[in-house]
């Protein structure tokens, strides 16, 4: 079931396919008109999982704690030698590792080559690699090993209905990674030039309006769209080479419990946007405020350090960003990662993209968040909430203090 495709051929039990299931005890049906179109099926919001055998399949990235460490050091060394997964996509042939295995088998889905539209988001034929252009920044391709089921034979959806108990459903959607043309570390932003930051941006944009487009023309709606980066082995990053993930929900049945919680706080301020308003605690909370940006510490912070940004224009989601917020969102994150390695930050970081979904119709500032890893305990997981020692606005000033080296 790689690439999310169920067909005849791979189908084999009904506990082998993506699955999602939404908790009863913290899931709601939404009944506001505003978040979405009313359809007829039901709709919720809540904690949800998404159950995928086939994820444990994916390749490891790193097989030694010394190969690892190797990439803490980030000297340019690791810029040439290195062959990851991604190695035979990107050269057009095929890479072996030093056991003279090959790496992958020479199949691929590319969705968008930089910013140009390549194979249909809903195409079935994962096809041969090729070599893509030196000048290129960055691809994005289909998840070979996804949470959730981009194609399903109508036969088999059926029968998968009829046997899976109720609260279980078979998970759609589309995942797709977006990595860089040339291989890059991904803990070492002093290695990787802005613009094959802003192409993995761009290239990211280009793939999710492409998705939605041909989503749309397939009758879905109300989707939706998670960007993301796992940067590190300890947030999840499963490869080495810098990329990002984004996942394009199409099972039309609501949205989680921390997305419900800032569509009902946006729906509160109604005209009044906290982000095109406030001064992030009189200003001693900002990091760095560009033409484009604004970084902060939150005052909630969900771990210590943890830096929120938003673009200084009022839009809603990731894929409205232009150019110019593109390429100045690639600089400042490069600047602000290396200022927090420069204080011994921890550099296992997630950066996350907060969008309102597709289709809804409702008010919402695009932001994300910067999350440096950090070991949590029992009561984090019992609530959502945080307990934190660093005071944020203390935060603010050491990674401005360490910033201001880099600034022109
Ligand atoms: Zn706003």
């Amino acid at each position: 079931m790689e690439w999310g495709i169920i067909n005849k051929e791979n189908f084999k039990d009904i506990y082998e396919i993506p699955i999602k299931r939404w908790d009863p005890l913290s899931t709601v049906k939404i009944t506001s008109e505003d978040f979405g179109l009313r359809g007829e099926r039901p709709r919720y919001y809540g904690h949800y999982s998404y159950i995928s055998p086939i994820r444990g399949q994916r390749p490891k990235g790193f097989k030694t704690i010394e190969e690892e460490k190797e990439f803490f050091d980030c000297s340019t060394e690791i810029l040439t030698k290195y062959h990851d997964v991604f190695s035979s996509i990107t050269e057009g042939k095929l890479m072996y590792d030093e056991g003279g295995m090959p790496i992958g088998d020479g199949h691929t889905m590319i969705i968008t080559q930089d910013e140009i539209r390549r194979d249909n988001p809903f195409s079935e034929k994962p096809h041969q690699i090729e070599k893509i252009p030196d000048a290129n920044k960055a691809l994005t391709l289909i998840n070979r090993y996804p949470s959730m089921a981009r194609i399903v034979d109508p036969d088999i959806e059926k029968e998968v209905r009829e046997k899976l108990p109720p609260h279980l459903k078979l998970s759609k959607g589309i995942n797709l990674v977006t990595i860089s043309r040339h291989f890059y570390p991904s803990l070492c932003f002093n290695l990787i030039p802005e613009d094959a930051l802003s192409g993995i941006f761009l290239s990211m944009k280009a793939a999710i309006l492409y998705c939605i487009e041909e989503a749309i023309e397939k009758d879905y709606y109300d989707i939706p769209v998670m960007p993301f980066f796992n940067i590190g082995r300890k947030v999840g990053g499963s490869q080495p080479r810098l990329h990002s993930q984004t996942y394009i929900d199409l099972n039309m049945d609501g949205h989680g419990l921390r997305l419900e919680g800032y569509l009902e706080a946006f729906k509160e301020m109604g005209e009044n946007c906290h982000l095109c308003q406030t001064t992030h605690g009189n200003t001693d909370r900002i990091i760095l405020k560009t033409e484009f940006w604004t970084f902060y510490t939150t005052g909630s912070p969900v771990r210590n350090y943890h830096i929120r940004l938003h673009p200084n224009e009022h839009i809603r989601r990731f894929s409205q960003l232009k150019i110019n917020q593109i390429e100045d969102l690639a600089h400042s994150l490069k600047i602000i990662f290396q200022a927090l390695d420069d204080i011994n930050i921890d550099k296992n970081r997630n950066i996350l993209f907060n969008s309102c979904p597709f289709g809804y119709d409702a008010k919402f500032h695009m932001f994300a968040d910067i999350i440096p890893h950090e070991t949590i305990g029992g009561l984090e997981l019992l609530e959502d909430m945080r307990v934190a020692r660093k005071l944020p606005h203390i935060a603010a000033k050491e990674i401005r203090e360490s910033l201001e080296k880099y600034l022109k």
